[in-house]
């Protein structure tokens, strides 16, 4: 790496002169310092200190880059992490961490012509659109490695969400994954999980249907996710309610149960409403209790599925 060119010998400042650069622990100040991020928050010593502008950056890198180094190639950091080397290191934040994510109402004409008004909880902005950036519990079943066919359309308005004259629902609250039939399905545990998932439903709902809950840290506060498997070929052995589902366990398999010929896995995500006991609820009232909306508020999955590495 060249290294800066000198000021000018006895020259005035082309600028007015840099603040004292704080000092950064050798060997992870390169790599945080390539990072955009780094614009805008640098985590040193434990402390999370904000910089405004990029004068500080510019004299931060000619101070601190060690000449000679390798330059290795920063990782690319989601939301609320920074590059290490070449790891992503979670930014804690007490009161921010998690989806936390606004329900807001949306509305469409059913097809009997009445209209209704629901609640959903769209992508958050910081979140990226592209849905083969985020981690899913099947491998990526199109050419390109993409994974979904139809997505989460109920934050748009109504005559964009999904139509067709088979289909019954009107809007798609969850991932349409194509895959060959009896793909194994694992688990991924959603971001910000604090423990493992937990079996709450197994049997027809949509399709062969699996449902886990999964309870995440958002905004400090624990909440219930409920994340659904649809279509499935097959359960895997051993997921019944109230078994614990630990990240890369085996779920079902991929099939086309209550959508005939179209082998795919349909994976929804629900916020559960808070102090609702989702598991209870379903026990005493049936599976439809998941759909239900004084239960549940369905979610883009975007906001909870992991990004992948
Ligand atoms: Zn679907």
């Amino acid at each position: 790496m060249p290294a800066s060119p000198p000021s000018p010998a006895g020259g005035p400042p082309a600028e007015a002169p840099p603040p004292v650069a704080p000092s950064l622990p050798e060997g992870r100040s390169s790599a945080i310092l390539r990072s955009p991020l780094f614009r805008a928050v640098a985590v040193i010593g434990g402390g999370i200190f904000v910089l405004a502008g990029s004068g500080l950056e510019a004299s931060l890198a000619s101070a601190r880059v060690t000449p000679g180094a390798p330059a290795a190639a920063a990782p690319r950091c989601g939301p609320g992490s920074l590059p290490d080397d070449d790891i992503c290191v979670h930014i804690p934040r007490d009161d921010e961490d998690g989806p936390a994510a606004l329900a807001r109402e949306n509305a469409h004409r059913e097809r009997s012509g009445a209209w209704r008004t629901y609640e959903q909880i769209p992508r958050r902005p910081e979140r990226p659109e592209n849905y083969d950036l985020y981690r899913f519990p099947v491998p990526p079943g199109m050419t390109g490695g993409r994974y979904v066919i139809s997505g989460y359309d109920l934050d748009q308005p109504d005559q964009w969400q999904r139509r067709g004259a088979r289909l019954r629902a009107i809007g798609h609250g969850g991932v349409d994954i194509p895959e060959v039939r009896g793909t194994p399905i694992h688990m991924v545990p959603l971001e910000h999980q604090q423990s493992d998932a937990e079996v709450v439903y197994a049997g027809p709902l949509f399709g062969t249907t699996v449902v886990l809950k999964s309870t995440l840290r958002e905004a400090g506060a624990m909440r219930d996710y409920l994340i659904l498997f649809g279509h499935l070929d097959a359960i895997a052995p051993g997921i019944a309610p109230g078994q614990h589902v630990p990240e890369g366990a085996l779920v079902g398999n991929v099939g086309d149960t209550g959508s005939p010929e179209l082998v795919h896995l349909h994976l929804e995500i629900r916020r559960v409403r808070d102090g609702v006991d989702a598991a209870a609820a379903i026990r005493t009232s049936g599976p439809g209790m998941v759909l239900a909306d004084w239960v549940t508020i369905v979610c883009d999955p975007r906001n909870v599925l992991p990004l992948a590495r």
